[in-house]
């Protein structure tokens, strides 16, 4: 169902009169440009496999089965071809009009920086990067991806690692502190993609201290009864519309 004109408008309206704009996005974000949600019913986790998903994108499963690991990883999650959405061109339009101030993503993709966005915080890590375990040499995601096997660094035939937070795994609190800050100065908040079950990302709205809490959803989530404006509607058909 479409958000009606009024609510559209009203949410328009809070981004008009708003100068310190932050953005959290999860899944749902990706979803709109065809990357599969790990949670949704279509996800990756309804998927067969072998293993659960969440099981092969574990630190323990990596470091046991680095092979099974990357076919996985090289099938699931790097084999899109995906292109920003509209929601990631707003955001990125937003950012260089100077009202929004970061953009805090669930996601791995990189569409974000892709669409513009500079000050893009990746709470679960990116893709893009990957580092060489014993000399730290710098590799980018088509190394990884049209490596056959598991990856090795071409100057000392060390193990290379992407920069994603797997399961079993601490997020980066550097990122996570950064994160912080920009949701506690921010003026308005705006939420999106995200059924807000993923913790300790999930808990970060809890630092907003400000009246326009916006959740744009498809679904419900856990803090809707806790928003200014909730928008149950697809993130890139409104953000298209502001
Ligand atoms: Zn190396």
């Amino acid at each position: 169902m479409a958000a009606s004109a009024e609510i559209i408008q009203r949410f328009k309206e809070m981004v008009q009169g708003s100068n310190n704009i932050v953005f959290f996005g999860g899944a749902g974000v990706s979803t709109e440009s065809g990357i599969p949600d790990f949670r949704s019913v279509d996800g990756l986790y309804n998927q067969k496999y072998k293993f659960p998903p969440e099981t092969i994108l574990s630190h323990t499963f990596y470091m046991n089965n680095p092979e099974e690991f990357y076919k996985f990883y090289r099938d699931k999650i790097l084999s899109h071809n995906a292109k920003p959405n509209a929601a990631h061109l707003k955001l990125a339009q937003l950012e260089k009009e100077g009202k929004l101030k970061a953009v805090i993503t669930q996601n791995i993709d990189g569409l974000h920086q892709a669409a513009g966005s500079k000050n893009v915080l990746e709470l679960h890590g990116t893709v893009h990067k990957n580092y060489c375990q014993s000399c730290g040499k710098f590799f980018d995601a088509k190394y990884m991806r049209d490596y056959p096997g598991v990856p090795k660094c071409d100057a000392c035939g060390g193990n290379i690692k992407p920069a994603v937070v797997l399961y079993e795994e601490s997020l980066d609190m550097d990122v996570m502190e950064r994160a912080v800050r920009y949701i506690s100065a921010a003026d308005m908040l705006i939420i999106g993609g995200t059924s807000l079950v993923v913790y300790p990302a999930a808990g970060l709205i809890n630092y907003y201290n400000g009246h326009k809490l916006v959740l744009i959803n498809k679904g419900s989530t856990s803090a809707d009864s806790s928003a200014d404006l909730v928008i149950a509607d697809s993130i890139g058909a409104v953000m298209s519309q502001i």
